[in-house]
């Protein structure tokens, strides 16, 4: 593996080490090493961050970026197909009205490279990146109870200290490489989806696999078709997926969003999942079997999430108001796929919805192509090995000149604890969160003074419209630092009991779903030995209801935390809200 700039096809089992190969490029600042701040990435969450706790409370703040650039998830995910799947006009920060009004997306869901475009013209527009530090991966994050605060290490050696320290690490980082026997002996060229090479991969004439069929597969599969000589698809497990629909946005329509932009932001902060989408308020087992159809036709013919968090209210909640919305969906696969095998083969049998949802452009009408293959575990045997020439499966071997490994991530917690952080008394979070994560409000964790987590788990974040989430965490945390600030209080941290009582009302919310019957990342079931447990937050009233939340919270005095200050006569600890 050669030591580039960008990453390039690569050894799997060397998959860890791919993820830091990006050569150092400091910025012409020559780096104090110690700040008020040190925020941990820079996409959409550390960058709006930075902004906040610099320009808003003057604060000295620095982002460590393992990349060589802005963007996160967009500077990394570049397969073929990538882009969003919220609509573009509320996929962006909504804190500037006047950096709202002067974007204009080309697409309703744009590519990834126009959403780069986007976040490298708010760096430059905030003029953060003299503070942001490049190719630095956070290594070690430990807090010293002596001085109250943080030293943050990256594998290039340097070391920071910082009174605070904010992961925006974001929940679809840390890539999840499936540990296959043999997958180190493949002679063709193997590359993963979250660290495809800058300069693109030419699949003209190959023989490709592709592995997995999750929002990512189900993106770049359509795609690689059109190009491969031959495509073939390994499926663990089939996806629903639901039309996006995607366009040109019409100059007209812009034109109204952007005279109209105070109401769509209000829509999207509070509804359930950060969209203008809200369930229709009626039970699907009420409703007659023409009007159901009808319903559904309108959300299918509409495209995008309005199927999936648009739909009847009892669809997440009851297992017959579900197989009605699933046989919906069921039907659409059996009729676009010819070869009814294929079909049955694409045919999920959980809960609709229970899953990320993808959105499909020419997915399955893909595998109805002569140069595509599918191959599922269930039913043709799931794969054994990875061999020198291809991929043995259910006893056959297949040969490939290229494997794309689209197997997605270790979801919410895989960045934290690789960022190992040890609090009080060395206590390790990575061992913590062993039976799976405990975070107040998904925010802060007992035991960690002044560490935060933008869209951590138990927060609404990947269950959401996640640029929402982000701007909602970081204005919290801005407005806690600021009020720390203003009452000279050196740490905060929640109390061992606030954060049990919000882990068991996380639970007991997402156990009212159908959401823990099905194996799916946000349970954590993706990754063989990771505990299964729910890693986001959903409901009562959805982000809308966890904002209110958040806001009572720290109107009372920060319920539920502990602050510090320290004084000359040594530490006082009170209680918030005493
Ligand atoms: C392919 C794809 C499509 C998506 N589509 C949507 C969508 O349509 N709608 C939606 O709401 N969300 C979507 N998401 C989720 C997406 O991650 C968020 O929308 C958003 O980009 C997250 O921003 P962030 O800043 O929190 O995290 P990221 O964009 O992931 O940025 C985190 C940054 O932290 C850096 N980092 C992590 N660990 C370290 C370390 N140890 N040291 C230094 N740096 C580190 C990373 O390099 C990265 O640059 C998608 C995700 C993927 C992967």
């Amino acid at each position: 593996m050669s030591n580039s700039q960008t990453p390039t096809a690569f050894t799997p089992s060397d998959f860890s080490a791919v993820q830091m190969r990006e050569t150092a490029k400091s910025s012409d600042r020559a780096p104090p090493t110690h700040f008020d701040a040190v925020i941990i990435g820079a996409g959409f969450a550390g960058m709006y961050m930075l902004h906040s706790l610099r320009d808003k409370l003057g604060m000295s703040a620095r982002v460590l970026e393992a990349g060589n650039g802005v963007g996160g998830t967009w500077y990394w995910n570049r397969y073929p197909g990538a882009r969003c799947d919220t609509p573009s006009y509320i996929y962006c920060y909504t804190f500037d009205r006047n950096l709202l009004q002067e974007w204009e997306w080309s697409e309703r869901y744009p590519e990834q490279d126009e959403i780069l475009r986007y976040l490298e013209h708010c760096a430059d527009r905030f003029d953060l990146k003299p503070d942001i530090d490049f190719g630095k991966r956070v290594n070690s994050t430990v807090f010293d109870e002596t001085t109250n605060r943080w030293t943050v290490r990256t594998e290039q050696g340097d070391a920071y200290t910082a009174r605070y320290v904010i992961a925006a690490t974001g929940c679809l980082t840390a890539g999840n490489m499936p540990k296959i026997k043999g997958i180190d002996t493949f002679k063709g060229r193997s590359y993963h989806t979250s660290r495809w090479p800058h300069s693109g991969v030419d699949f003209t004439a190959k023989r490709v696999a592709v592995i997995g069929t999750g929002a990512t597969g189900v993106q770049a599969v359509p795609i690689i078709a059109q190009q491969a000589k031959q495509l073939t698809v390994f499926q663990r497990t089939p996806a629903y997926c639901v039309p996006a629909r995607n366009g040109k946005v019409d100059p007209e329509v812009t034109k109204a969003r952007h005279a109209n932009y105070d109401q769509v932001i209000d829509n999207i902060r509070k509804s359930f999942f950060g969209f203008e989408l809200s369930f229709m308020p009626k039970s699907v087992l009420e409703a007659t079997q023409e009007e159901r159809e009808r319903e559904f036709d309108r959300m299918w013919d509409q495209g995008g999430f309005e199927f999936w968090l648009g739909n009847y209210n009892d669809m997440f909640f009851d297992k017959r108001a579900n197989d009605i919305v699933s046989d919906y969906v069921r039907g659409k696969i059996r009729s676009t796929v010819n070869d009814p095998v294929v079909a049955e083969k694409l045919i999920p049998s959980y809960a609709y919805g229970t899953k990320r949802q993808p959105l499909d452009t020419n997915y399955y009408e893909t595998f109805n192509k002569r140069n595509v293959l599918l191959v599922d575990a269930k039913t043709d045997g799931p794969i054994e090995e990875i061999t020198e020439k291809g991929i043995r499966a259910g006893g056959k071997e297949y040969e490939f000149d290229i494997i794309v490994y689209a197997t997605g991530f270790d979801a919410m917690t895989g960045a934290l604890k690789a960022l190992d952080i040890k609090g009080r008394g060395g206590r390790s979070l990575t061992q913590l969160w062993e039976d799976g994560p405990a975070a107040y409000l998904g925010v802060t964790i007992a035991g960690f003074p002044n560490l935060f987590m933008i869209t951590g788990p138990q927060s609404p974040s990947a269950f959401s419209n996640v640029p929402v989430s982000i701007e909602q965490h970081v204005e919290w945390i801005t407005e806690c630092i600021a009020h720390m600030r203003r009452n000279h209080l050196t740490t905060i941290e929640p109390t061992e009991q606030a954060q049990e009582d919000w882990g068991k009302h996380v639970i007991d919310l997402v156990s009212m779903t159908l959401v823990p019957n099905t194996d799916s990342w946000y349970m954590g079931a993706n990754i063989p030995g990771k505990a299964h447990k729910f890693l986001a937050y959903i409901g009562p009233e959805g982000v809308g209801g966890y904002r209110r939340h958040c806001d009572e919270v720290s109107a009372k005095g920060y319920e539920g935390f502990e602050f510090a200050s320290q004084g000359q006569g040594g530490t006082a600890r009170t209680m918030a809200a005493e």
